[in-house]
C-alpha cells in the first residue's frame, strides 16, 4: 500500500511539530543528501513551456529511493485564483519499484526552498547577518522569512512587493513571530539598502531586473530564488559579476537561472562543493556572494524522505491502493473479476 499525503496532511505535520522544528528537521535531511551528492542520479529537469508558464518533471534517485516532482510555474495564476507554483510527487523503493509515498508538494516546495536558501546562506553569508531584504511577498515569502529567522538568526526584514496587498498579507502572517521585525518599503532599492542578505522571490515571466549592481553593497549575500526558467530572471547581469556565484546543479542553472544571461564559460561553484569543504565559500567579509537558486530534484528527494518519516511518526496520511494488492501478482485479471460483483450491484 502507498501513503497519500494531502496539503492538509502536510500542514498538520507542520502544526504538530512547529515551523522551527520542521525547518531544523528538513535542514538535516537536505544537508545529509547534499553531502553525498555523488550517490545521486542527476539530470536537468524536463520542462514543457507555454505562453503562460511552464510545467516541469524533476526525477532523481540514490540506491534506495527514486523520487520525482511535478511542478508548474504560472506567474499569472493568482489573478485566476490559483497558486503560481503547484506541485506533487512520489517516492518509490528502488529495489522493487513499489511506490511508497505520493504527496502534495506545493506547501512542501515552499518549505524545502526556504530551507535550501537558508542552508546556502549559512555557508555563504556573513555569520553576523541580521537584516534581510525580502523582495516579492507572495506564497514563498513567509517560509523564506521564517527559515532565515530560525536558521540564521535574521531579526529584521525589509519587505517590498509591487502588490501592496501581498506585503500586507506577509506583515499580518508574521506579526506574531517573536523577535522578527518587519519593515515595509516603497521600492526594492530602499528595501535593499543597509541589509546583509537580499532575497529576491518574485514571479514574472520576463527578463526582470529586480536587483541592479548599484543596489549591491559590500558583504551582501544575494539569495536569488525567483529567476528559475528560460526568459525569467531577477538579477541584472552585472550583479552576477559582483562576486562568486553558487548554484545547485550547474547544467540546470545554466538553462534556467539568472546565469542564463552569462556566457557558457562564466565560472560558478556548485553548493555541494562548499558544503563538503571541497571549494571555498565566502572568502572575505566585504565579498558579495550570490546563490542563483532554481530548485533541484535532490531537494525534493530530501523533502519527500523527511515527509515519509514525519508522516509515519505522527500517523498522518491515508493508505491507498496505487498498485494492485492481489494474492497472486501474476493474476492481474483477478482484480477485474473481483470488481464484477460490484458492477452487478450498480
Ligand atoms: P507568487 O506569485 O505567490 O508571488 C510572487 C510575488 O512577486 C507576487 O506577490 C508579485 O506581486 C511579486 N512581484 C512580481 N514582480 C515584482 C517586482 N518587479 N518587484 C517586486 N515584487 C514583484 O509566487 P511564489 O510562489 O511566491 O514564487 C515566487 C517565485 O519563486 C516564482 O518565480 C517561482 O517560480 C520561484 N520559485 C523558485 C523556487 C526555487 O527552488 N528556486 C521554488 C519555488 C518557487
Amino acid at each position: 500500500m502507498t501513503t497519500l499525503l494531502s496539503t492538509s496532511d502536510v500542514a498538520k505535520i507542520v502544526a504538530l511539530q512547529g515551523p522551527q522544528q520542521v525547518f531544523a528537521g528538513m535542514l538535516d535531511y537536505l544537508l545529509s543528501d547534499f553531502l553525498r551528492w555523488q550517490e545521486f542520479d542527476k539530470s536537468a529537469r524536463v520542462a514543457s513551456h507555454s505562453a503562460t508558464g511552464v510545467i516541469e518533471l524533476m526525477p532523481t534517485a540514490d540506491s534506495e529511493f527514486y523520487t520525482f516532482k511535478y511542478v508548474n510555474g504560472h506567474p499569472g495564476n493568482p489573478l485566476a485564483g490559483l497558486s503560481t507554483v503547484m506541485a506533487f510527487g512520489a517516492l518509490a523503493q528502488v529495489s522493487t519499484g513499489e511506490p511508497l509515498l505520493i504527496s502534495e508538494l506545493t506547501l512542501t516546495t515552499a518549505l524545502r526552498t526556504a530551507v535550501t536558501s537558508a542552508l546556502a546562506a549559512r555557508a555563504l553569508a556573513r555569520p553576523d547577518s541580521r537584516k534581510m531584504a525580502l523582495i516579492g511577498n507572495g506564497a514563498q515569502s513567509e517560509f523564506q522569512a521564517l527559515a532565515f529567522h530560525y536558521i540564521l538568526g535574521i531579526d529584521t526584514l525589509h519587505v517590498y512587493d509591487v502588490d501592496a496587498g501581498a506585503t500586507r498579507k506577509l506583515e499580518s502572517n508574521l506579526a506574531s513571530v517573536p523577535g522578527l521585525r518587519v519593515v515595509r518599503f516603497d521600492s526594492a532599492a530602499d528595501a535593499v539598502q543597509g541589509t546583509d542578505i537580499v532575497t529576491t522571490v518574485t514571479a514574472d515571466k520576463t527578463y526582470a531586473t529586480i536587483l541592479t549592481a548599484d543596489m549591491v553593497e559590500p558583504g551582501m549575500h544575494i539569495n536569488a530564488v525567483g529567476g528559475d526558467c528560460p526568459g525569467k530572471t531577477e538579477l541584472h547581469a552585472d550583479v552576477l559579476r559582483a562576486g562568486p556565484v553558487f548554484v545547485e546543479y550547474e547544467p540546470q542553472t545554466r538553462i534556467e537561472g539568472d546565469l542564463q544571461q552569462m556566457p557558457p564559460d562564466f565560472a560558478v561553484t556548485e553548493l555541494w562543493r562548499v558544503l563538503t569543504g571541497q571549494s571555498a565559500g565566502r572568502q572575505r567579509a566585504e565579498e558579495v556572494t550570490i546563490f542563483d537558486s532554481v530548485g533541484f530534484a535532490l531537494e525534493d528527494f530530501s523533502a519527500l524522505r523527511w515527509l515519509r518519516d514525519a508522516a509515519g511518526r505522527h500517523g498522518v496520511g491515508t493508505r491507498i491502493e496505487v498498485a494492485p494488492q492481489s494474492q497472486d501478482p501474476k493474476n492481474l485479471f483477478e482484480v477485474v473479476r473481483a470488481a464484477q460483483p460490484m458492477l452487478a450491484r450498480v
